[in-house]
């Protein structure tokens, strides 16, 4: 078959066979049952007559259900578009209607929100059926596979075969950090070729147990998660939502071998270790990533959860991963960098007029090869920006790399400012502002300024209980940091607006300003 998502999965469950491939709620799933059920899941959409190059939503938490929708789909030549559980009404329809979907596979009800509710109001014409997870009842997951059961075997061999490796098998839309949510389009040939290699990389292989906090929605989640584990031959526990003492249990329960996920997570695994002593022993590798990892966090991962191997990673939905860690990497590399290209993709540092810059110096990160997404949706425009005629997609990022081209991420692009002609970068501010004892967080934008051109504001948020006056904090920082750096003014907030994917919304702290 031609090389795609759905067919790599298929040749994995040739192999792995009997070997468990999703564990959930206690109930496995042996790689044959799994590839027998996506089929069944593609014969239902074929059922339902979904076309090759139309979109299927997904809305749910990370569950087993969530990756028969998509490999279903997928046989069937469709793409997947999936929505940030965090989303609202207005936001998903917004993004369905975007995606042009024609079909959804939804949660009902989670954490609370009903989120068949959030949807009741919202014009979706080009949505011809909504497929509700985990039910029984009429418009259910069930109800919707059985549908599919006068489909003949071969006419899912043949919607398989006829799928291209160039064919998009997924939107993904952007975190939404410097504006609107954009739309990524990927193929199924770049999914593989890029994930093989990193979860090679990674040291995934058969006999791992990888427990998913990572949200499906994200690539992290996605390729990085249930893709890459099943294509190695690893067991994929998905966990819907991420908390600590449930974490630790399914760890002990499942021997959990393989966890990424962001720093935080280990932080709390180590403070439940501390408070219940539960053995977690069976952790092998973590991999890490998007927020700063302290070395003293890596150097209690390997002590006290006795993990082997920790890897830091840099990634955008537009290039699903760029660069790794290796294995064997000393902790300030773990914690410093975010490692070197992976197999398939190159990375260079660029001044403004795009000379590739020397080993320390920053610019904008730029990375050409496999990863580099097709294009945003319905946006050439926005497209022929991001990559340039040589193939170079334009991060946004800026960094440096160093002479193993190591790579250091210092900011992004639309966030540095210029006071008086010297570079500042919001985020390396923000990280002293956050050693002042009373600051618990802090967010640095630009404001006008008539004789500097540009100066720094903070944004702070204090620790609970203190105070603390804005010529204190000023003082300080011109103690702690280049005078171009000090903002000079700042501003107090209970909390800081932040989007769906947890990430400080500068654009927002601009407007109000
Ligand atoms: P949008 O593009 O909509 O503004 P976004 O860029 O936050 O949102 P994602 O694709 O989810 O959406 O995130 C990728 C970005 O996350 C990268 O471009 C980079 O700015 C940041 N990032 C990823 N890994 C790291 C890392 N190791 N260190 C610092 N920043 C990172
Ligand atoms: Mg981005």
């Amino acid at each position: 078959r031609p090389i795609t998502i759905p067919a790599a999965i298929e040749a994995a469950a040739m192999i792995f066979r009997d070997a468990p491939a999703v564990i959930e709620n206690g109930e496995t799933w042996s790689f044959t049952e799994l590839w027998a059920r996506a089929r069944a899941a593609a014969a239902a959409f074929l059922a339902a007559g979904l076309k090759a190059g139309e979109t299927v939503g997904i809305w749910a938490p990370n569950c087993r259900e969530w990756i028969l929708a998509t490999l279903g789909a997928q046989i069937c030549g469709a793409r997947i578009v999936p929505l940030n559980t965090r989303y609202k009404g207005r936001e998903a329809s917004d993004i369905l209607r975007r995606a042009h979907a024609v079909m959804l596979c939804m949660t009902s009800k989670f954490l609370g929100t009903d989120y068949e509710a959030l949807l009741q109001d919202e014009a979706l014409p080009g949505l011809r059926r909504r497929i509700i997870f985990g039910g029984a009842r009429p418009g259910g997951w069930d109800h919707f596979i059985a549908g599919g059961a006068n489909i003949p075997p071969q006419a899912v061999d043949a919607a398989l075969n006829a799928v291209s490796p160039d064919g998009i098998c997924d939107i993904l839309f952007t975190s939404g950090t410097t504006g609107a949510p954009k739309g990524v389009l990927t193929t199924h040939y770049q999914v593989i070729s890029l994930f093989h290699g990193w979860a090679k990389l990674m040291t995934l292989r058969a006999g791992d147990r990888f427990l998913i906090v990572n949200p499906f929605f994200h690539t992290f989640g996605y390729k990085a998660g249930w893709v890459s584990a099943l294509l190695r031959g690893a067991t994929v526990v998905p966990m819907p939502v991420y908390e600590p003492a449930q974490a630790a249990r399914l760890i002990l329960e499942q021997k959990i071998s393989f966890l990424p996920g962001p720093p935080t997570i280990y932080q709390t695994l180590l403070a439940e270790k501390a408070q219940n002593g539960l053995d977690l022993s069976s952790l092998r590798v973590a991999v890490t990533g998007a927020a700063v990892v302290p070395p003293v966090l890596i150097e209690r991962m390997h002590g006290e959860l006795g993990i082997e191997t920790i890897f830091s990673g840099y990634g955008m939905t537009e290039c699903g991963v760029i660069a790794m860690t290796r294995e064997g990497d000393p902790v300030e590399t773990v914690a410093g960098s975010c490692g070197s290209a992976v197999p398939g993709i190159e990375i260079k540092c660029v001044d403004d007029k795009g000379n590739t810059l020397p080993a320390g110096v920053a610019g904008e990160i730029l990375v050409r090869g496999y990863g580099v997404m097709r294009g945003y949706l319905d946006d050439p425009a926005a497209t022929e920006e991001a990559i340039d005629k040589d193939g170079w997609l334009h991060t946004g990022d800026i960094g440096t790399l160093d002479e193993r081209h190591y790579l250091r991420i210092t900011d992004r692009k639309k966030d540095m400012f210029i006071t008086g002609g010297f570079n500042c970068y919001p985020a390396e501010i923000e990280k002293i502002l956050c050693e002042h004892p009373k600051v618990e967080m802090a967010a640095v934008i630009s404001i006008p300024d008539e004789r500097l051109g540009e100066v720094g504001k903070a944004f702070l948020v204090l620790r609970p209980g203190q105070q603390a006056g804005a010529a204190e904090i000023i003082a300080w920082a011109r103690e702690n940091m280049a005078n171009f750096k000090v903002p000079r003014s700042v501003e107090f907030r209970t909390e800081l607006p932040r989007n769906a994917a947890g990430k400080v919304m500068r654009v927002e702290l601009r407007n109000h300003k």
